[in-house]
């Protein structure tokens, strides 16, 4: 933990490395902000992670830190995405892992999207 109670940035962290090209990734979109890309162990048959480019480790992060340009390049990748993967349509959902009790997995803030067959009702 910083001295503003915030854990420090991990340089280090898979999805870091993955935007520095340093490991593979089968990207579906990418632009400016974000970059989206395939889960490399899908929970769904369409199971995509976007990102965005900068170095924050949660939502309260990025939403407090980031320009607003890049707040909303972020949440324009994510829609379209979903659009392009004809999700639209049949729907979909967006989920967020934040800190230890929601099992966060990589310490680089991103959104999970699932698709492609009915989801099971979402429950803690
Ligand atoms: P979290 O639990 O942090 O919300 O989710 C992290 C996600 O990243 C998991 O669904 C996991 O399968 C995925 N993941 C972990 N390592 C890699 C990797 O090297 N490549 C890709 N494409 N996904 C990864």
């Amino acid at each position: 933990m910083s001295v503003t109670g915030k854990p420090p940035y991990d340089d280090a962290n898979i999805f870091a490395r993955i935007l520095r090209g340093e490991i593979p990734c089968k990207t579906v979109a990418e632009d400016a902000h974000a970059l989206a890309f395939h889960d490399i162990a899908p929970q769904a048959p369409l199971h995509v992670l976007v990102i965005p480019k900068g170095r924050w480790v949660s939502a309260a992060d990025f939403h407090a830190e980031a320009p607003a340009e890049a707040i909303a390049g972020f949440w324009r990748l994510v829609t379209m995405v979903a659009r392009d993967l004809g999700l639209e349509e049949s729907g979909y959902r967006i989920l967020s892992n934040m800190g230890a009790d929601a099992g966060q997995e990589v310490p680089h803030f991103h959104v999970h999207i699932f698709g492609g067959r009915r989801l099971g009702r979402m429950v803690p």
